[in-house]
Order: C-alpha cells, then structure tokens, then sequence
C-alpha cells in the first residue's frame, strides 16, 4: 500500500491529469458531479453519491454513433467515435465501481457493444472506499463491502492520509505514473485502515436498510412477483418522470435516433427510461400499455428478471440515489420490502 498526505492530493490529481483526462467529485451549481479535474476545482471527496454515476463514463447519455451525408446522389458514411480517449476516474464509491459488472455484462455480452468496450478498455477506476455511508445506502445487502471496493485502483482516506493500492494491471500501469508522489505505508497505517474498514462495516449493518431481505427475490420467484396484486398499490403516485432511472448506475435504456442535419443524418444514441410510455413502442404497438406495468417492469428486471440472465446478479448495487431522489419517495427498497413476504404462502 502507498500512501500520501491529504494536504498534498493536488500534487496527485496534477500528475494524473498529465497522464490522462482525470474525472474526480466537483462541487458546483449546488452539486457534485464528476468533472474533469482543474487545478481550481472545488474536489469533494467527502461526498458519497455524485448526482449521475460512473455510468455516464461508459453509456454516455448521449453519443454519436454514424452519420450519413448526402451529396447529389452520393450517400458517404461517417464513422467519428470520440470513445477511446485515456481517461481516469477517481472517487469511484463501491456501488458504482459494482455496477460497471452489471453493464459489463450487458454491454459486453454477445454482440459486444463497441462503443462501451472502447471506454471500458481505456478508462482507469479509482474506487474510494467509504467511511461514513449514509442513511440511504444498502450496497451490504447486495453483497458489496463499501469499505473495500472493487476497482483498478483502490483509494481511501484514513485520518488525514490517502492510502492508495493498485488492484489490476491498469491499476498497476497508472500508478507507475504517479509513484513519485507517494511513500509506501507503515504497518501502523495498515493496521489504521483495517480498523477503519471494521468500523464502517458496523455503521453498514446499522444503517435503516441494511436489514432488506432479497432472498426471495431472484429467478425463482418470476410469477409470484409478477402477479402480485401489490404492484396495484405500489405504482401509484409514479409520475413515469424517469428520474430513478437516469441516476441509476445499472439503468441501461437506450434509444437510437436519426437527426436530419439538412444535407444528411446524424444517428446518436441516449438515454431512455423504461418508465416512458414510448419506450419499446413498436409497430405492432406498446408491450406495456400502463404506467402499472411499466413501473413492475423496472423492478422485475433488476431483481427477477437480470439475476435469472446473469447468475443470479442482481441488476441493483444499493446506491440509494432512487431513495433520495425520487419525487413522491417511491424506491427499490420499497419494492423489496413491500414484497419480502411470500403472498403465495
Ligand atoms: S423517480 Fe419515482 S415518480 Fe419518477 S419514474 Fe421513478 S418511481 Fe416513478
Ligand atoms: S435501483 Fe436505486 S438503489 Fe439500486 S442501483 Fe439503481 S438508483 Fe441505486
């Protein structure tokens, strides 16, 4: 483990923004985002949740993909991908830096999303890991230790140092960049992070939805879920604003568009919900014809429908934005709750 004092985490945010575009915390217009790194920007690695996720690094909300221009009667086509720029992330939390696993194995899977794996191949995650998780956190429940994240690198903050340890070849590879402002950790300073991983594993179980039950949650569970007339009661009040959708780390929606730039098409991919009544609109018409459906169909996928595809993965890392969020405080782990008892007996 290196570490290095917090007063001079300048000097490293400096060195790695030589090495690559460095995207870190950054306060500003009332909230902290990832943003590029500046030497006069306001880094806030005090807070847990940025507004939008780590997702935007890979699945960005929106992005060329080809465009189409037309000249008399010829048609050429334009590939301009801006996704393999080198680039860092540093303030990764543990929910966000599990998500990438969820996306992985959506963007990853046959036929590979090129777009995403050019960014997966050439961003670096730096994971902080937390010290003081808030109220509205329940990554334990899905299995994920916030006081050791997953990630290329592993960061954290122990008293007034930054411990730093490289986990993957990349990780290794960035840090050779960076080494000169570290000095390697004492035993004293390793024993000081293991005792802080102990205590913020306390304040986990403690936290108001540490105690959430996904056991009866999964592939087993399909059509006990589905018909449960609990859904009735739960949906409503949902305004289908799409809000938990767009902050969520494992949201994947997408919709692809043509843009007419008057002497051809631009098509761009972005963002969608899956609680838009356009979304999966066909020409045969909607497969989920009311917000009820299209509200169960969210939370199904990401704890029935996504662990039955995937292993058993649950396509929700406890990040808790949807519990902050949400307009008329409706969440995930009000769903679980709501549905933790059997209703077939
Ligand atoms: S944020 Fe709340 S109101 Fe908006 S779509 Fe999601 S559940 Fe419905
Ligand atoms: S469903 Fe909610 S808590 Fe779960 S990952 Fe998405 S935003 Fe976070």
């Amino acid at each position: 483990m290196l570490k290095l004092s917090i007063s001079k985490t300048g000097e490293l945010f400096a060195e790695l923004s030589a090495a690559r575009a460095l995207y870190l915390p950054v306060e500003g217009g009332g909230q902290t985002t990832f943003s590029r790194y500046t030497p006069e920007a306001d880094v806030r690695l005090d807070v847990l949740n940025t507004a939008r996720s780590v997702k935007d690094f890979f699945l960005p909300q929106t992005e060329d993909i080809v465009a189409f221009k037309r000249a008399g009667k010829k048609i050429s086509i334009i590939e301009d991908r801006a996704s393999d720029e080198p680039f860092a992330v540093f303030g990764v939390r543990a929910c966000d830096a599990r998500s990438l696993d969820v996306m992985d194995r959506v963007f990853l899977s046959d036929p590979v999303d090129t777009f995403y794996k050019g960014r997966r191949e050439n961003g670096v995650v730096i994971s902080l890991a937390c010290s003081e998780p808030a109220e509205t956190c329940f990554c334990g429940v899905f299995g994920i230790d916030s006081a050791e994240p997953q990630g290329d690198v592993v960061a954290s903050i122990v008293g007034d140092t930054l411990c730093w340890e490289a986990k993957t070849p990349a990780g290794e590879k960035l840090t050779e960049t960076v080494k000169d402002v570290f000095s390697p950790a004492s035993a004293e300073d390793e024993a000081a992070a293991e005792a802080q991983k102990k205590t913020t594993r306390e304040i986990m179980r403690q936290l108001p939805l540490a105690g959430l039950k996904i056991d009866n949650w999964g592939s087993d569970e399909l059509l006990e879920k589905f018909n449960s007339p609990i859904w009735g009661k739960l949906y409503q009040g949902c305004i289908g604003c799409g809000t938990c959708t767009y902050v969520c780390p494992t949201c994947q929606c997408y919709d692809i568009q043509d843009f007419d730039t008057g002497h051809g098409v631009k098509r761009f991919r972005c963002w969608d919900s899956c609680m838009y009544s356009d979304f999966t609109l066909m020409a045969h018409g909607n497969p989920r014809t009311s917000q009820l459906e299209r509200f169960r169909q969210r939370f199904m996928h990401k704890l029935v429908y996504f662990p039955a595809n995937n292993d058993g993965m649950f396509s929700c890392v406890g990040c808790g934005r949807c519990v902050a969020k949400c307009p008329i405080s409706m969440n995930i782990a009000k769903v679980i709750r709501a549905l933790e008892v059997r209703t077939n007996g």
